[in-house]
């Protein structure tokens, strides 16, 4: 175990399952004491159950980004609990029937995208920051997708040229604008904010169809999560590398 990371706290949203659950495992193993943050209680102690049976330290955290008082109560815990949080994993994210492309995609299931995956983001991060100032060296990942770049959105010779869900797409390309924006706005300080590329895992989020494991999806985020003071900040990044907005 690499002592760097003993005793840090994080707070990975959209915890109890898929690449969020993992991210949680990775960064337990690192030494963290680590918040699994679910809208439902018992799904996430389910989750966080199976992760202490592992001799990880993981604490399940109500949070709906649905609903903000769920937003104002976990933070509220994390200061009374633990006065700061040197790790936030934006991670929960949806996909769901009815959006594609710009032409017919349903409006509501754009919106509704919109408000889980940039709007709500943004409330948690926003309810979060001050914490994350208290630590002395606070990391924020945002977890977007390849499907958020626009460069590759409009390359041809992109594997992602073909995959258009305007609300998926367009929501994680605004994720992306807040890791900039947050990134610009918190230089000169010690946090970093970064977007990361899970790349096509198997979840339910796409019927378990990708052809990576969750652990390769997890790679990405975990690294972000457990950059050293020198690292990057207000980039994006692949398990591979760096990749264009
Ligand atoms: P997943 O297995 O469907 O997990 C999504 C998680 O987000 C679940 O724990 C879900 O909780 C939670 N969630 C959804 N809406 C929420 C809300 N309103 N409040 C709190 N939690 C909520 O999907 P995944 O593939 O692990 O996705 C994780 C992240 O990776 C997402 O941001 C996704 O866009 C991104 N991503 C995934 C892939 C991929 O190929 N899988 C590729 C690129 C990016 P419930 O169990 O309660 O629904």
């Amino acid at each position: 175990m690499n002592d760097r990371h003993k005793g840090k706290v994080a707070l990975v949203t959209g915890a109890n399952k898929g690449i969020g659950f993992e991210v949680v495992r990775q960064l337990g193993k690192a030494g963290m004491t680590v918040l699994l943050g679910a809208r439902d209680a018992g799904r996430g102690a389910e989750a966080a159950a199976k992760l202490q049976a592992e001799g990880l330290d993981v604490r399940e955290l109500p949070l709906d980004l649905g609903d903000e008082a769920t937003i104002r109560t976990a933070a509220e815990t994390i200061e009374r609990e633990h006065g700061h949080l040197d790790v936030l994993v934006n991670n929960a994210g949806i996909s769901v029937a009815g959006d594609g492309p710009p032409s017919g995609a349903d409006l509501e299931v754009v919106r509704s995208t919109f408000e889980t995956n940039f709007f709500a983001t943004l409330a948690v991060t926003q309810a979060m920051l001050p914490l994350v100032r208290k630590s002395s060296a606070g990391r924020i990942v945002n977890v977007s997708s390849g499907l958020g770049s626009i460069t590759f959105n409009a390359d041809p010779g992109s594997p992602y040229y073909d995959v258009k869900p305007v609300g998926y797409n367009a929501s994680k390309a605004a994720l992306n604008m807040m890791t900039v924006g947050l990134a610009y706005e918190l230089r000169g300080t010690g946090i970093k904010v970064n977007s990361a590329d899970p790349g096509y895992t198997a979840t339910d989020l796409n019927g378990n169809s990708g052809p990576q494991t969750v652990e390769e999806g997890a790679e990405s985020t975990v690294r972000l999560a457990l950059l050293p003071d020198d690292g990057p900040t207000g980039a994006y990044f692949d398990r591979h590398g760096p990749l264009p907005w």
